[in-house]
């Protein structure tokens, strides 16, 4: 066990099964709200989109746990591109394509995680063409990286994480949408949560409360 790190992951893939796990029970569990969510700005396929993913991801979750990192993140990113469709499809696909590609051959830890994580969600917002300020997804996960990659080392990391998101996410509720489907309702979009960012805050959360579960905090 490293004792320099804030919090010990244990560190393999065998962990993704449960993870998978904890986010398919947290969509299910806020599948109305996130549905009305994408209602009232896109197309309510938003939910649909990602328990389809979800579905692949559990369906091939003993088989992601023998890979290694780096094999298991281009697998699910292969998986989530050809499977969630809508624009979240490609963005997630991007994200677990290029924390694998950035991983290489390094063991994950929580620091190596936070540089991979910050890297994936640079090629989100290339390949969205997107920024924070623009009431997407990228208004979560762009805080939630940055933050990740500061404190990786800082005890409480997780429950930084954790506040980010919840903030990233309600940010999004006064802001114009300038990319995706709810741009096309220009000024109509404001005073509605994005779809996208509530349900990656949802996600983060979930997998945050599922690693606390498993870690441990040095004496
Ligand atoms: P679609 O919009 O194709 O129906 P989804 O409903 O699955 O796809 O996902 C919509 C979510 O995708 C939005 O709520 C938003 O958070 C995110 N999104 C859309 N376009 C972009 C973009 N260019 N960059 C980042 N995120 C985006
Ligand atoms: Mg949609």
């Amino acid at each position: 066990m490293d004792f320099k790190r804030g919090i010990i992951m244990p560190n393999t893939t065998a962990l993704l099964p449960s993870l998978i796990q904890a986010v398919a029970n947290a969509i299910e569990n806020n599948a109305i709200e996130l549905t009305e969510l994408d209602q009232a700005i896109g197309d309510g396929d938003h939910v649909t989109n990602l328990q389809r993913g979800i579905q692949t991801l559990t369906a091939q979750s003993n088989e992601l746990s023998q890979l290694d990192w780096q094999a298991a993140l281009q697998k699910m990113g292969m998986t989530v591109m050809s499977s969630i469709g809508g624009a979240s499809g490609s963005l997630y696909g991007t994200l677990f394509l290029a924390m694998s590609k950035n991983l290489n051959n390094q063991p994950l830890t929580l620091t190596t995680f936070a540089d991979v994580f910050l890297k994936g969600v640079e090629a989100v917002k290339q390949r969205g063409k997107a920024d924070k300020g623009e009431k997407t997804m990228l208004d979560v996960l762009i805080p939630v990286a940055e933050q990740l990659h500061q404190n990786a080392n800082t005890p409480d990391v997780f429950e930084q994480i954790k506040q980010t998101a919840i903030t990233g996410a309600e940010s999004t509720r006064d802001m114009v949408a300038t990319k995706g489907r709810a741009s096309f309702l220009g000024e109509r979009s404001q005073g509605h949560i994005d779809a996208g960012a509530k349900s990656s805050q949802v996600m983060i959360c979930a997998i945050v409360d599922a690693l606390s579960e498993k870690s441990t905090t040095p004496p």
